[in-house]
């Protein structure tokens, strides 16, 4: 049969199964390598026993709804209605998709940011559209990854239904400033073009620097669906709930489609992560040190090494340049690597349509200090 999708396997499965394979070292796909708080999990194995097993409400559990509601107001400064606002998702990965297929026709245009997470290509594909791919630029006066406005204006069109952001950034690692938004404002004032703002990684951000939600600017939240996810939050990847906050009617809109394609969430996990927000409220403000100990811990290891890098903004991933140890394609390096020096990583051209010629390769650094130092032992050998 001709499958509707032609996109093969995902980066993250075909580099975490060589890594299994080989028995290297796993900093590719995008997992921590520690447990959630003991008391989350103690928190979910209360909510389990106590009876919460069957199905949760369509749009999320109140008291989940609430805790985002006031992180919103928190960190982004909006008040917003929780039962209409915030929807609850089988990870950050429906809510992308349920997003894409409500507002996005057959024939709409959809603009993106190369390097583009892998999932929003074949979200775009399914909604019969058309993916139009702007490349983060570098530039003597702005060295971070960002986005060249002049292309953007030049490809917005009629058809531009919708503009997908991720920041900080998946696998740049770069984030927002303040004139990047009122730019974007700017450039879409007089447009009918809905934003998605896939901001996984927004309580992971260094540096003393804060992360720029939509939810924070006054005149895009209005065309803006923010997408978040409690697995990078909470060390809980495999639990898979994230969710869309977006204004009421963007809100409709998305339920839409979460309704047939998911309906509702993993109900304790739901009542778990609500206590557990109420009750601590500090442990996500203390997200970003502790992961920028990390980056700064493996940095440090791999300085005596050939890489070079500029340290990461936010996310937890680090890029390290290659450029001084081969001239190889980042794909056929990172098989290399995982297969020979026992590292697994995720080569950057793969989110690219046209890779640029870069020697750069993503490292997870969510990792225990040991299995660091294991890591940049081998690639300070090279
Ligand atoms: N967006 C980005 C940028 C990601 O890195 C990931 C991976 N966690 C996701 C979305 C998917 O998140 P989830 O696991 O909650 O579906
Ligand atoms: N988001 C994770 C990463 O970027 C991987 C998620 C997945 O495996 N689909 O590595």
């Amino acid at each position: 049969m001709k499958s509707k999708l032609d996109t093969g396997s995902s980066i993250f499965t075909i580099m975490t199964e060589l890594s299994n394979k080989h028995d290297a070292i796993n900093l590719s796909q995008g997992f921590p390598g520690f447990n959630p708080d003991p008391r989350l999990l103690e928190l979910v194995c209360k909510y389990i026993r106590s009876d919460n097993n069957q199905y949760a409400p369509m749009a999320g559990i109140p008291a989940l709804q609430d805790c985002i509601a006031e992180k919103i107001k928190k960190f982004y400064g909006r008040t917003i209605d929780a039962r209409q606002e915030v929807t609850i998702c089988d990870g950050a990965t429906e809510g992308l998709f349920s997003v894409i297929q409500a507002v996005v026709y057959p024939n709409d245009e959809v603009i993106v940011f190369d390097p583009a997470y892998d999932n929003y290509g074949p979200d775009i594909v399914l909604a019969g559209a058309i993916t139009r791919h702007v490349p983060l630029i570098r530039t003597k006066e702005r060295n971070d990854y960002h986005i060249d406005w002049q292309k953007l204006k030049d490809t917005i069109n009629e058809k531009t239904k919708l503009i997908i952001l991720n920041f900080p950034h998946n696998p740049t690692g770069a984030i927002l400033r303040s004139e990047d938004l009122d730019t974007l404002a700017d450039i879409l004032r007089d447009t009918s073009i809905y934003i998605m703002s896939d901001e996984v990684y927004e309580h992971i951000v260094f540096d003393g620097k804060k992360h720029l939600s939509l939810a924070s600017h006054d005149e895009l939240w209005s065309r803006s669906f923010v997408i978040s996810s409690f697995g990078k939050t909470f060390h809980a990847t495999g639990w898979k709930v994230g969710y869309c906050a977006a204004p009421i009617e963007l809100s409709k809109e998305m339920r839409q489609i979460h309704q047939w394609t998911c309906y509702s969430v993993v109900t304790p996990i739901q009542h778990g992560l609500a206590e557990f927000m109420h009750t601590y409220p500090d442990y996500i403000e203390s997200l970003s040190s502790f992961y920028e100990a990390k980056r700064d811990y493996f940095c440090k290891l791999i300085e005596p090494s050939k890489f070079s890098y500029q340290v990461s903004a936010g996310s937890f991933y680090q890029l390290l340049d290659y450029s001084g140890i081969s001239e190889e394609k980042d794909t056929s390096f990172a098989k290399k690597l995982t297969e020979e020096i026992g590292v697994a990583s995720i080569p950057i051209s793969v989110f690219y349509e046209t890779p640029p010629f870069e020697q750069k390769l993503r490292f997870c650094f969510a990792k225990e200090d040991g299995i660091l130092e294991q890591a940049a032992e081998k690639l300070c050998r090279l």
